[in-house]
């Protein structure tokens, strides 16, 4: 079976040569797509006879809604979708100032094992493919019935680890004659993946790129991330260096607040160094505490203290909210709920 959502619409133009349809037929079946249609019934501007043929050859990916979740505090809210293997995965769609954003997962688990993170507790099952992350979008945007204006590659999975399918998605939300979002209203996260930053710069899409930094010197990053470890943050320096000089866009570094692990004075500076060597602007962000890790967030003395730091060495940086902390929106942690409570029901 084609899976059609997956395709860019030159691509659905050479299946219709295939099915001996006219290449205007593409465009239709596109934008009925990206509209977030089930069936091929609802394309009523196709022939009965092609809408069998497609019955027939292809399929049109769905989600199914196995938990919603709405913050009472700030309106977040967070979906476990099942895909239709089975597995799930976690969309979350937040309202700022401009507009809603959703944040998707790229993949079905996580290999990266960052320390903090409940997402990679069972290892990377699979990744997703095109069709499964414009379906979190469609999904979402239908049941949060207002348009999605921005799109954070932030959920489960690490997307330079499915750097393909990640790329193509890109390409699909960004087309004019589907979803149309800007790249400049994306941002794809990475925990810092030195040949992956190089092949995205490579792909010239003016999106916005964050690093997962969390520590400015080797021995706590690769303590927190063990990406770091043989690569270094010294590579993935130069590899920012890179990508700015390349694209013109400027980085962002993430930085979760850890209690008594990455939050010293110490690395305030070495950090503030880094982001002027590479241009990057500094998020700080309140970490998200996940049950099954020994973590805490800074108090407000050890922030007030970091940040004195970063306003002294006039670094760029801002202190990000954490939506949706009562929907436990931090990535993974309602897939993990999930496991936890089937576990415990088949015993
Ligand atoms: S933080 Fe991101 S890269 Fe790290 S384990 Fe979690 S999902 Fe993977």
């Amino acid at each position: 079976m084609t899976d059609l959502k997956s395709l860019l619409p030159e691509e659905l133009e050479a299946y219709m040569s295939v099915l001996g349809e006219p290449k205007f037929r593409a465009k239709q079946i596109f934008s009925w797509l990206t509209k977030g249609v089930r069936d091929f019934d609802e394309m009523t501007n196709l022939p009965a006879a092609l809408r069998e043929k497609l019955r027939a050859g292809a399929s049109i990916s769905s989600l199914r809604l196995l938990r919603r979740r709405e913050s009472e505090k700030d309106g977040t809210v967070k979906y476990l979708w099942e895909l239709g293997d089975g597995n799930a995965v976690e969309t979350v769609v937040m309202r700022y100032s401009h507009g809603a954003t959703v944040c998707i997962s790229t993949q079905v688990g996580c290999r990266m094992g960052c320390a903090f993170c409940a997402s990679t507790i069972g290892g990377l099952v699979r990744s997703l493919v095109p069709s499964e992350m414009l379906d979190e979008v469609l999904y979402s945007q239908s049941d949060y019935g207002e348009a999605i204006s921005n799109i954070v590659l932030m959920g489960i999975g690490e997307p330079l680890d499915n750097f393909k399918n990640v790329v193509k998605f890109l390409r699909l939300v960004n087309r004019p004659e589907g979803l149309n979002i800007g790249m400049r209203h994306i941002s794809l996260s990475t925990c810092g993946l030195p040949e992956g930053i190089a092949a995205l710069a490579a792909e010239d899409l003016s999106l916005t790129l964050a690093i997962s930094l969390h520590a400015p010197d080797d021995e706590t990053r690769s303590k927190l991330m063990p990406a770091n470890r043989g690569v270094g943050v010294r590579a993935l320096e130069q590899a920012c260096r890179d990508y700015f000089a390349a694209t013109g866009r400027r980085i962002t570094f993430e930085y979760a607040m850890i209690d008594g692990v990455n939050d010293s004075e110490a690395q305030a500076s070495a950090l503030a160094a880094l982001a002027r060597r590479t241009r990057a602007h500094v998020n700080l962000i309140p970490l998200n505490h996940v049950e099954e890790r020994p973590f805490s967030p800074s108090g407000p003395g050890r922030m007030r203290a970091f940040c004195a730091v970063l306003d002294k060495a006039g670094t760029n940086y801002t202190v990000r909210r954490s939506l949706g902390g009562d929907v436990d929106a931090s990535c993974g942690q309602l897939r993990r709920k999930r496991e936890r409570e089937e576990r415990s029901a088949g015993q």
